[in-house]
C-alpha cells in the first residue's frame, strides 16, 4: 500500500464528504454521535451500502461504521442517502467525533456518571479548538465495558470519590492529573484541549504521547497515582447484566465486518425488541440494550441469526485480522477467508488464545504481541509465536501447513518446534 492509500500513514480520516481510496474502491466512514444508530438510520446505511458501495461494512474499533467499495459515480448518491437520515458530517474536516464511550455508558444506576453526557461535554469543548484529525478521548468510566484496549490521547476515568480523573497518554502509559469534580469537568477539559491543541501544533506532532514530557508541565507536576488497574477485556458476545433486571445483548461482527444484509437484519431485531437504538461497540460489535430478561435471549439469538457472533467461546473471537486483499492494495492474502478457515481448525486448547492474521507486515490492526501472529507475504506466511508483526518469524510456511500443525500443537514452543522441524528458527530481518 502506498502512502496515499494507507489510512495509518496519512494524517487525515475519511468521512462521507471525503472518502478514502482503498483496494476495493472508496471507503466512507460514518461517525455517529455516541456510536449509535436508530433502526431507521441503520436501514438507510444498509441500503446505501448496497446501492453505492459493495455491500460490505466494517465496524471499527472506535465504534464507527465504514461503507466499503464506494465508487466515484455513486459518491453523490451516498451523500444524499445518508444526508436524509442526518449521518453526513457538517464539514469534510476531521476530527468528526473525538470521543469513544462504552456502548452502555448511558445505562447507569446508583448515581453513576452518564458517559454520553461526559462525551457531549468533551465534544462541545473540542469544537472550540483545533485538534489533529485522529485526536481521541476515551470516556472510560464504565467498568462493565472498559476501554483499556484503546490508545487514546486522553483517558477519563472515575475516581473512588465520584470525581473524574483525566489522564494523558505517554509512550509508556498514562500520567494522571488531580481529581476533578463533575461540576468542574467542562472547564478543565476545555482548557486542557485548548492547551494540547496548541502544543501539538507547536511541536508538529499529531499524538499527545509524542509531546516532550516537559511540555506537559504543570499537568505532570500534579501527577497522581491514577485509578485502580482493571483486569479483563470488554465483553464481545453474550448477555451483560445492567442491574435492575435489565440486560445488554452483545454480538461481535465476524472479524470486524458485516454485510448490508446483516445490518438490516440487526435493525429489524432492534425494532422487534422495541429499542430505539442500535449501539456500535468499540470492539467491533453491535449491542442491543436495555432489554428485559424475557427479551434479552431472543435479541441475542436474533443477532446470531443475522450472522453475528453471540457465543463468547466462538473461535472466531480469538482471531483478529485486517481487511487484507482485495480490500487493501497491500494485502498478500484474502485475510477474511483465511481467518474463517483458521477458526474452523483452532484447537479447543487454551493456546493460541489470540491470533493475529495480517495481510502484510504493516500489522494495521494490532501492533503488539499475540499468542500467534501470522503475516502474509509474497512467498508464504511468516509465523511468529508469542510476538507481533514486527518481531522475527521462526519460519515461513504455506497456510495449509500452518493449519495442519496448529491442530496438534500444545503451546507456542511446541508449535515452533513442529513448524521448524526442530531446527533453529531462521533469522529474519524485521523493522
Ligand atoms: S496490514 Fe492489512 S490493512 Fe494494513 S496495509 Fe497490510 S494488508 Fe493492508
Amino acid at each position: 500500500m502506498n502512502a496515499a492509500a494507507d489510512p495509518l500513514a496519512r494524517g487525515w480520516c475519511p468521512g462521507i464528504l471525503r472518502p478514502m481510496e482503498s483496494g476495493d474502491g472508496l471507503l466512507a466512514r460514518l461517525h455517529p454521535p455516541h456510536g449509535v444508530l436508530s433502526p431507521e438510520q441503520a436501514l438507510a446505511v444498509s441500503e446505501a451500502s448496497r446501492a453505492c458501495g459493495n455491500g460490505v461494512l466494517d465496524i471499527t474499533g472506535h465504534a464507527n461504521l465504514q461503507i466499503r467499495g464506494v465508487r466515484e459515480a455513486t459518491r453523490a448518491e451516498l451523500e444524499a442517502r445518508l444526508g436524509r437520515v442526518g449521518l453526513v458530517e457538517p464539514s469534510p474536516r476531521a476530527p468528526f467525533r473525538v470521543t469513544v464511550i462504552s456502548p452502555i455508558a448511558d445505562l447507569v444506576s446508583d448515581g453513576g456518571l452518564d458517559g454520553r453526557a461526559l462525551a457531549d461535554t468533551v465534544e462541545r469543548a473540542a469544537r472550540k479548538v483545533e485538534l489533529p484529525a485522529k485526536f481521541l478521548v476515551a470516556i472510560d468510566c464504565d467498568d462493565r465495558f472498559p476501554l483499556d484496549h484503546l490508545a487514546p490521547d486522553i483517558r477519563v476515568r472515575t475516581a473512588a470519590t465520584g470525581h473524574l480523573l483525566i489522564g494523558l497518554a505517554r509512550q509508556n502509559g498514562v500520567v494522571w492529573g488531580a481529581p476533578v469534580s463533575p461540576a468542574a469537568f467542562e472547564e478543565t477539559i476545555g482548557a486542557l484541549l485548548e492547551r494540547l491543541g496548541r502544543l501539538l501544533r507547536a511541536n508538529n506532532v499529531r499524538r499527545v504521547r509524542l509531546l516532550p514530557h516537559t511540555e506537559l508541565e504543570p499537568f505532570v507536576d500534579q501527577g497522581q497515582p491514577g485509578p485502580a488497574t482493571r483486569s479483563g477485556h470488554p465483553p464481545r458476545a453474550g448477555l451483560v447484566p445492567l442491574g435492575t433486571a435489565r440486560f445488554a445483548a452483545i454480538a461481535a461482527a465476524p472479524f470486524g465486518q458485516i454485510t448490508a444484509d446483516m445490518l438490516a437484519a440487526a435493525a429489524d431485531v432492534a425494532q422487534e425488541a422495541g429499542l430505539p437504538e442500535l449501539r456500535l461497540a468499540p470492539n467491533r460489535g453491535l449491542v442491543l440494550a436495555p432489554l428485559a430478561p424475557e427479551k434479552a435471549s431472543t435479541a441475542l439469538h436474533g443477532l446470531a441469526a443475522c450472522g453475528l457472533v453471540n457465543d463468547p467461546a466462538d473461535p472466531r473471537l480469538r482471531i483478529v485480522t485486517c481487511p487484507g486483499a482485495p480490500a487493501c492494495a497491500s494485502g498478500h492474502a484474502e485475510t477474511h477467508d483465511l481467518a474463517a478457515r483458521l477458526a474452523r481448525h483452532l484447537p479447543a486448547r487454551p493456546w493460541p488464545a489470540s491470533v493475529h492474521l495480517s495481510g502484510c507486515r504493516k500489522g494495521c490492526v494490532r501492533r503488539g504481541a499475540s499468542d500467534l501472529t501470522l503475516v502474509a507475504g509474497e512467498t508464504g506466511v511468516d509465523i511468529i509465536p508469542d510476538g507481533g508483526p514486527f518481531d522475527a518469524p521462526v519460519a515461513q510456511a504455506d497456510f495449509d501447513v500452518i493449519v495442519q500443525h496448529l491442530e496438534g500443537a500444545d503451546g507456542a514452543a511446541d508449535f515452533a518446534h513442529q513448524i521448524t522441524g526442530g531446527r533453529a528458527p531462521r533469522c529474519a530481518t524485521t523493522t
